[in-house]
């Protein structure tokens, strides 16, 4: 048996490969368990983007390695996908970065930017990945709480100078995982210049970023003037395109976090497989209908699980992004034992609140991953629990 790296050592088991093999484990005994834990979207992706990836496997230039950084004609639609969508305007050479999703850009982003003891400012509640990077580099997170009172958006206010002044870097993610918020031009401004201000980069984690309700787009951190001075939007195809099996994303935005991301990825991988390019290139660029019917098929899971947990008398809030919702935990119970509650005794899959931080607790958050009539089943199984 070899010993493992400190490194490895200081990470805890991964929060959702725990929950997913509970979940397996209960299916394997026989339950028909309603899946609503970790964050896989359960529809396909789009045909033509399925087409374009056969049709790219077929061609030798696929065969073969892709050239280092990735081929310039992805680098190109992402740029031309921000320009068209958010009107923000990027370099594909120098301020695109390939990458086989967001979870592996954003574990990079801590190897190339921080050094042992730095100073990471994170989400708290937070997609748990975030944890982990910064745990690798053996930097020191510091939480900034997202509550219901400010809209679960950080308040910058309450972070001492101090603390600020040490800050290497801020990880942000709007449309929100898990509380579901999303966030305006306003706040990304004042980022920027608090960003500015005390020289930290922000990375803000754009993997929603089509997905918000009620005919409300979700504003891009690079719209706001000045970002691209201060950071990177990460973007991932997972969710948008149905592609999370297929890890593909890109970040844009600082030359100096694409150049030191693309250095990094110069030593581990050379780039992506160029059929899942050509595919990603297409998604990108081509008819946008199959995102339209996504967000369309989120709402209708959101309203019919919203009215079915409000008639039963739990009194959540309506997600505005993501596709999660985010509902506080009836009194008496941790949001641990309310989870393992609704495993144990509905057989329903949630994730509990504490697993994403401290401020966290008192919540569990639900994806709405499973289709409305399952996810009102969902709903009617809990009420027979006779806790609300
Ligand atoms: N960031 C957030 C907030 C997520 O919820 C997820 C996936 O659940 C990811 C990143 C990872 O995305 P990817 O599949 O691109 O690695």
């Amino acid at each position: 048996n070899f010993e493992q790296s400190a490194m490895l050592k200081r990470l805890p088991e991964q929060f959702f490969a725990k929950l997913a093999a509970r979940a397996q484990d209960y299916k394997q005994q026989g339950y028909d368990i309603i899946n609503l834990g970790q964050g896989n979207p359960d529809l396909p992706t789009p045909d033509h983007i399925i087409k374009e990836l056969q049709d790219a496997a077929e061609d030798p230039v696929n065969h073969k390695y892709a050239p280092f950084r990735g081929f310039p004609y992805f680098k190109k639609a992402a740029a031309d996908y921000y320009k068209r969508e958010f009107g923000v305007t990027l370099d594909p050479e120098s301020e695109i970065s390939v990458l086989f999703g967001g979870k592996a850009g954003l574990i990079e982003l801590s190897q190339c930017l921080l050094n042992p003891g730095d100073t990471v400012l994170l989400p708290d509640p937070g997609y748990p990945d975030y944890m982990s990077g910064v745990a690798m580099a053996d930097a020191e997170p510091y939480a900034m709480p997202l509550q219901h009172k400010n809209n679960f958006l950080p308040d910058y206010n309450t972070i001492p100078d101090a603390v600020l002044d040490k800050a290497k870097l801020m990880i942000l993610n709007y449309p929100n995982n898990p509380t579901a918020s999303v966030a305006s031009k306003q706040f990304y401004d004042e980022t920027v210049k608090l960003a500015k201000e005390h020289n930290i980069c922000v990375a803000q984690d754009f993997a929603y970023g089509e997905l918000a309700y009620d005919n409300s787009k979700p504003q891009s951190f690079l719209q706001s003037e000045g970002a691209k001075d201060i950071g990177v939007e990460i973007y991932t195809l997972s969710k948008t395109y149905n592609m999370a099996g297929w890890r593909v994303g890109f970040a844009a935005g600082n030359p100096s976090v694409i150049e030191a991301l693309n250095k990094l990825q110069d030593h581990m991988f050379v780039s992506l497989f160029g059929a899942v390019q050509s595919a990603a290139a297409k998604a990108l660029t081509d008819d946008q209908t199959s995102v339209r019917e996504l967000v369309n098929t989120y709402t209708e899971r959101r309203d019919r699980f919203m009215m079915a947990i409000h008639n039963i008398g739990w009194d959540a809030d309506t997600p505005s992004g993501s596709f999660f919702a985010w509902l506080p935990v009836p009194a008496n119970y941790t949001s641990e034992e309310f989870s393992n509650k609704l495993l144990e005794e509905a057989h329903v899959v949630v994730a509990p609140g504490n697993g994403f931080g401290d401020y966290g607790e008192g919540y569990v958050r639900v994806g709405l991953l499973e289709s409305a009539e399952r996810l009102e089943e969902a709903a009617e199984r809990i009420a027979r629990l006779g806790i609300f």
